[in-house]
């Protein structure tokens, strides 16, 4: 798939959220918050769901918490726009409860989409029930920080999932808020694991590292394929990957 056509893709999808009434939370919502980003991203960011502020403006993360993700990732010198930022599900469920069953299974397809027109390498979940779709059965207080293999029924080809706390907890913690910058630095090695997981995996994808021809640097060194995009110097904080990983 072409950049192009990824990003066709992603605003069809968009488009189709923005006026679905598939499950309950269309009735309340002010706009729907399909996900906003990078289509060329490695790496997706997954939330719960919208709240007051994304509502009234149909963005994901925005308000107190999303200031804190963008300061989360400024901490590893990623920016939002590199990344693509989404929720589990796309409308806000009302006075911020945690979505039913059905409504995250109504929504569901979206969210799958949106992983299979992106196929990143790295999937970012921020809270438990974002972990819960790709971690089942794992407590966040002991999974925060650690990855995981992604089932690639959710749409996410040859992904790796990163566990972290959802930056509204961090706002009303500060040991979650140290945390989270803590689990955030390892952010960049994760991902340089990932990339070098799928580079060493058979070809399965057209993304544009697996078009650079065989004599550049980018295809010799998959580290050197997102430098130019984001800064991946492994923060000091980082940990060997065999010290973080629950494969
Ligand atoms: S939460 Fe998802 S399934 Fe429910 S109305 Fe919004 S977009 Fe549709």
């Amino acid at each position: 798939m072409t950049q192009a056509e990824r990003r066709a893709a992603l605003e069809a999808i968009a488009a189709e959220v923005r006026t679905c009434t598939r499950c309950r939370l269309a009735d309340g919502r002010t706009n729907a918050v399909p996900g906003e980003g990078s289509p060329d991203t490695e790496v997706v960011l997954i939330g719960e769901g919208p709240g007051f502020n994304e509502d009234r403006l149909g963005r994901p993360f925005i308000g107190r918490a999303g200031d804190l993700l963008t300061k989360l990732l400024g901490s590893i010198e990623w920016r939002r726009d590199d990344v693509f930022i989404t929720n589990v599900v796309k409308c806000r469920p009302p006075d911020n409860r945690d979505p039913e069953p059905d409504e995250v299974a109504a929504c569901a397809p979206y969210l799958k989409r949106q992983l299979e027109v992106i196929d990143p390498a790295l999937i970012v979940t921020l809270g438990r029930h974002s972990m819960g779709r790709f971690m089942p059965g794992a407590r966040i207080s002991q999974a925060h920080g650690t990855t995981g293999p992604v089932d690639p029924a959710s749409g996410a080809q040859d992904a790796t999932v990163f566990a972290m706390y959802h930056p509204a907890a961090a706002l009303r913690g500060a040991e979650v808020e140290r945390q989270s910058f803590e689990d955030i630095g390892l952010a960049p090695r994760v991902l340089l694991d990932a990339r070098a997981r799928r580079a060493a995996a058979p070809a399965t994808t057209t993304r544009p590292a697996d078009l650079v021809a065989p004599e550049s640097p980018a295809a010799a060194d998959p580290a050197a394929e997102l430098a130019p995009v984001m800064a991946l110097d492994a923060d000091p904080r980082a940990l060997d990957a065999a010290d973080l990983t629950i494969f």
